[in-house]
């Protein structure tokens, strides 16, 4: 199979052409078709699978070449990673695929200072990379709006509830439009209960993918 194949737009396909991809990775294959359609998904994916491109390729088609992100702190997609380490490899992926489109994004996570922060969710942010603690700060503080959310990404989800991030993601996600008007890509190692259960109540009738 070939990345032509899969219904992304031309300057998406370039930016994964100059990353020197041939051919996407089975979830990719898998996954990608079905964000486009719109479809929520639950993922088994480990890192190394290609997993992030899965995503985030997609997620910016869906967004359009010309987001016209209007609001200043509300973005349309959000990332959620369980460490700083990952939300800022994921943002570096978004900034890559996303370098031939008008798509802005950020990354925000704990343990840095909140303004530089605040300055670029100010200055339009149309996909957000976070961790849970830190969006919730910016969240309280109304220095990022999430009501305006179309696409809701939890990366790493087993890892999340095992830091126990349960009740931070409880809490953005009732800060975000009701689960019927927005998509939701949840990835995860493992299929735990635990897991199962936060699927049960995040995903519309979501593709189980396994890799
Ligand atoms: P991930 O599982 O998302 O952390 O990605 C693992 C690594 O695979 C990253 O370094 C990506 O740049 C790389 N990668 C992602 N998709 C492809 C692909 N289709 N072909 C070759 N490398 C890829």
């Amino acid at each position: 199979m070939s990345f032509d194949s899969l219904g992304l737009s031309a300057d998406i396909l370039r930016a994964v052409r100059e990353q020197g991809y041939n051919e996407p990775t089975p979830i990719q294959s898998k996954a990608i078709p079905l964000v486009l359609e719109g479809r929520d998904i639950m993922a088994c994916a480990q890192t190394g699978t290609g997993k992030t491109a899965g995503f985030t390729l997609p997620l910016l088609h869906r967004l359009g070449p010309r987001p016209q992100n209007k609001r200043p702190n509300a973005p349309r997609a959000l990332v959620l990673t369980p460490t700083r380490e990952l939300a800022a490899q994921v943002g570096e992926s978004v900034t890559t695929y996303s370098r031939h489109l008008p798509t802005r994004s950020a990354v925000i996570f704990g343990g840095v200072k909140i303004s530089p922060q605040i300055s670029k969710l100010r200055r339009g942010v149309d996909v957000l990379v976070a961790t849970p603690g830190r969006l919730l700060d910016h969240a309280q503080q109304k220095t990022v709006d999430l009501s305006r959310v179309e696409v809701l990404v939890l990366d790493e989800a087993d890892r999340m509830l095992d830091m126990g991030f349960i009740h931070d993601i409880r809490r953005i996600i009732a800060m975000l439009p009701d689960k019927a008007l927005r998509q939701n890509l949840l990835f995860s190692a493992t299929f735990s209960k635990d897991i199962q259960k936060l699927a049960g109540t995040l995903l519309n009738d979501p593709q189980l993918l396994e890799v």
